[in-house]
């Protein structure tokens, strides 16, 4: 997440977990990137937050996360298409998806060349009419007027996801037994952050889904990213 005040952003530090983030632990950057003020390196992503930054003038935040069901949008190619009204409050047409960055622009600089191919998306499209992107094989940016404005709260984002096509339903996970939802829905695929890839307890799960058929695709998640812990930041930082 960064903000963006004249010719300075703030960007949250590398490697420090949110719940022990603090306002002075923010990195500030001149848009080419070089360091005004902070202790800690600057998010890794920050290349693309630059790119979007002097590419799109009018926008003073950028949210990046990796979001269960837009990451999942991502990771199957697919855009969200507008079908719904809480969709049409906050972007006035389709999700856009970027296309897949070729093998050297990714060695070259992956983040750099992502924020590139996100204005290369828009070309065509009005960016504060379409407030976010889904990065292809990988997650979502959003921005907005603010920092603050770039975050969609989680009941409008599950609103936006239950009503497209291409979902039967969307479920907030409310235990961690997956099997006890499948037992109810009966699903054939299941998508979950590979951060439970191996891991003892999910190994049972697996085999037990094995035996009903049930293919697991596992995909990127990032530890601490979370719309939860972003909102709560958020919320200590306007207070301070
Ligand atoms: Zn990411």
């Amino acid at each position: 997440m960064s903000a963006r005040d004249g010719d300075c952003i703030v960007i949250k530090p590398s490697g420090v977990e949110y719940d022990k983030m603090k306002v002075n632990d923010m990195v500030v950057l001149d848009l080419d990137g070089n360091k005004i003020e902070g202790k800690y390196n600057p998010s890794s992503d920050t290349p693309t937050h630059l790119e979007l930054y002097k590419a799109f003038p009018k926008i003073k935040g950028i949210t990046h996360t990796h979001s269960s069901h837009a990451t999942s949008f991502a990771q199957a190619g697919c855009e969200i298409e507008a079908l719904g009204a809480t969709h049409a409050d906050y972007f006035y047409g389709n999700i856009p998806i970027t296309r897949n960055l070729d093998d050297c622009e990714v060695v070259e600089n992956y983040e750099k060349n992502t924020g590139k191919a996100i204005i290369e998306t828009f070309t065509n499209i009005d960016y504060m009419a379409i407030p976010g992107v889904l990065i292809r094989s990988h997650g979502v940016f959003a921005w907005g007027k603010s920092a603050s404005d770039s975050v969609i709260p989680f009941e409008e984002r599950i609103e936006i996801v239950r009503n497209i096509k291409y979902v039967d339903a969307a479920i907030p996970q409310e235990e961690l037994d997956k099997f006890k939802m499948w037992e109810k829905l009966h699903f054939d695929v299941l998508f979950v952050g590979d951060d439970w890839f191996n891991a003892p307890s999910w190994k049972e799960m697996e085999a037990k889904f094995n035996e009903v058929d049930v293919r697991i695709v596992y995909f990127p998640y990032t530890k601490g990213t979370s719309s939860t812990i972003l909102n709560d930041t958020l919320i200590k930082l306007r207070e301070q």
